[in-house]
């Protein structure tokens, strides 16, 4: 095997290595099965075992209700910025609210305009997106019988993650995109009327797209929508009304395998996550007149620690200097600058640890 790289993409990003192996072993051909994963029909006895396991291994480690449907879905998680809108607003005759906490959340609201009407109720882009609201400042900003509430849990490009999910006001669904901290920590899916995320950070590669949604929602979908377009022709075909991305519901399948068996489940990784983070913010922390942090510490995100230098010279030496230590994908978004460490789930506290050591020396060499 040629020497892998300690990848801080922030998606795709790295994904656990027995995972992969998995994968290798079985991309010839798969014991029993004598064809790849790539070259087999959805609606044989193999996929179909892997859809159910992935299915039934999610809804273990998130505790989704019985009454919510796991659907896979494709086009990314920007596909579902229109979606959910062209699902919950038409139908509701009120706007939707958004809390616009960084770049995606922007995106999603742009896009849910194009179907309805939005509005932001909260969004601190005036302050460079460094925080998430405070219950309080949610309580009296978002208004109560709209069509649903949706936040981004955490803001891939920012660094900044709600450190619990927030309160959407009684009977109002609340939608999340939780594209970059799905499967990082334990969720309470009952809070949620739809949650949707894309795989390719911490729950496998790109292509597929798990949503979570309330069966009573569905009812609100307007009809005539085109099929793909419609959260219930993924409930009535099982997410097979036509050929699923195979491959990336197989690999997601050996993910949610590896949190369940090798990692303990969402509140041991959410541990291991909280530890990995703790080390890298500890660094900031140790000295903010060199590491300035992005986010405000209450809304630091476990999966992209985001930073700035004290100039643009020092970052790039600082990504040279990790690149030719075997570090690499560590710069920060170009909205930000910086230096941005995904350190999602397949991250290792050894990988951390090796990025904080660096941190450390590399702030000791430039003097003061
Ligand atoms: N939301 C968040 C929070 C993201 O991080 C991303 C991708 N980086 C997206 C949405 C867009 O996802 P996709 O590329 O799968 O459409």
């Amino acid at each position: 095997m040629a020497e892998r790289v300690i990848n801080f993409s922030p998606g795709p990003s790295t994904l656990p290595l027995p995972v992969l192996q998995q994968a290798q072993r079985d991309l010839v051909s798969l014991p029993n099965v004598g064809a790849s994963p790539l070259e087999i029909s959805h609606r044989g006895a193999w996929f179909t075992s892997v859809i159910e396991e992935a299915e039934e291994n999610l809804r273990t480690l998130l505790v989704v209700p019985a009454d919510y449907r796991v659907l896979f879905c494709q086009g990314g998680a920007t596909m579902q910025f229109a979606m959910s809108a062209m699902n919950f607003l038409p139908g509701a005759g009120r706007p939707a609210e958004f809390v616009v906490t960084g770049a995606w959340g922007e995106r999603a609201a742009r896009e849910a305009g194009k179907v309805g009407p939005v509005r932001v109720a909260w969004t601190d882009r005036d302050d460079g997106f460094r925080r998430t609201p405070t219950d309080e400042e949610l309580r009296r900003e978002l208004s109560g019988g709209v069509a649903y509430v949706h936040v981004t849990s955490n803001e891939t490009i920012q660094g900044v993650e709600f450190p619990d999910t927030p309160d959407a006001p009684e009977g109002v669904p609340l939608v999340t995109d939780a594209s970059s901290d799905f499967l990082s920590r334990p969720v309470d899916i009952g809070a949620h009327g739809l949650l949707y995320a894309g795989a390719q950070k911490n729950a496998g590669p790109a292509g597929v797209t798990v949503v979570l949604v309330r069966d009573d929602l569905l009812s609100r979908i307007p009809e005539g929508l085109p099929a793909m377009l419609d959260y219930r022709t993924y409930v009535e075909h099982r997410s097979m009304y036509n050929t699923p991305p195979v491959f990336a519901i197989y690999v997601l399948m050996l993910v949610t395998r590896w949190l369940r068996d090798e990692i303990g489940g969402l509140e041991a990784m959410a541990a291991i996550n909280r530890d990995k983070a703790a080390m890298l913010y500890e660094v900031l922390d140790a000295d903010p007149g060199f590491y300035r942090g992005h986010a405000d510490p209450g809304s630091r995100s476990l999966m992209n620690v985001t930073f700035r230098l004290p100039t643009t010279e020092l970052e790039s030496a600082f990504l040279a200097r990790a690149a030719e230590q075997g570090m690499v994908e560590l710069k920060g978004h170009r909205s930000v600058g910086g230096i941005r460490a995904s350190i999602y789930n397949a991250m290792t506290r050894e990988s951390v640890e090796t990025l904080a050591a660096f941190m450390r020396g590399f702030r000791a060499r430039a003097g003061s």
